[in-house]
């Protein structure tokens, strides 16, 4: 048996299981929980601290070996999108972020307010740590403890579901603007921790 002791709020499990059906649909959620060997995930209190990260990372791994390591990117990258939209209606108002006075600040105050409070809503209310680091040009977001390649050994980073739910999370805070999100470093790659690089001049 795992030793693993970190979690998220079973919450963020459903979230993360409801995005997952967005992209690949019940079917393809349905087998990658088979594939993966989960049983119903989904048992005890929205509010309690119960799903896995070792369960979040067999999602992603899954993923990959049923669509290949690309294709599962794809849709790693997609679920973390649709994850966002879920997560909103969740914590958005508890974040202040969907607040009028929030939505009227100029964007590097909102990319910077952002950033923190999301930050927050992982250290606060999961076991998951994220510390953001910024600079002149780029938002350096750290998972220093991450369920998504949680005991995973990798080439390449694999954290992609991070990767899609920033990008959303940014087109969703600029009100539609596209920023460049990429993963630099990766924990299953045995870089210290898992860094997701964003440039905080907009593409589009
Ligand atoms: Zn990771």
């Amino acid at each position: 048996m795992s030793e693993t002791t970190y979690h998220y709020p079973q919450k963020m499990g459903r979230i993360i299981l409801l995005g997952m059906e967005e992209v690949i649909g019940k079917g393809g959620k349905d087998a990658i929980l088979s594939f993966a060997k989960l049983g119903d995930l989904t048992s005890s209190a929205a509010n309690e601290r119960t799903f896995s990260f070792e369960t979040v990372s067999k999602l992603q791994q899954a993923l990959e070996q049923l669509y290949g390591p690309r294709g599962g990117r794809g849709l790693a990258l997609r679920t973390g999108r649709a994850c966002f939209k879920y997560g909103i209606k969740e914590y958005g108002s508890m974040l202040g972020l969907t607040e009028m006075a929030f939505r009227l600040l100029p964007l590097p105050t909102k990319l910077h307010t952002g950033a923190r409070s999301f930050a927050d809503l992982f250290n606060k209310h999961t076991d998951q740590r994220v510390r953001v680091e910024e600079t002149d040009t780029h938002i350096l977001w750290h998972i220093e403890r991450c369920p998504l390649c949680w005991e995973r050994k990798a080439e390449e980073p694999v954290c992609h579901l991070a990767v899609g739910l920033l990008q959303e999370a940014l087109y969703w805070l600029s009100g539609g603007k596209v920023f460049s999100v990429e993963e630099t470093a990766c924990h299953a790659r045995g870089d210290a921790c898992c860094t997701i690089t964003i440039q905080k001049t907009p593409l589009t």
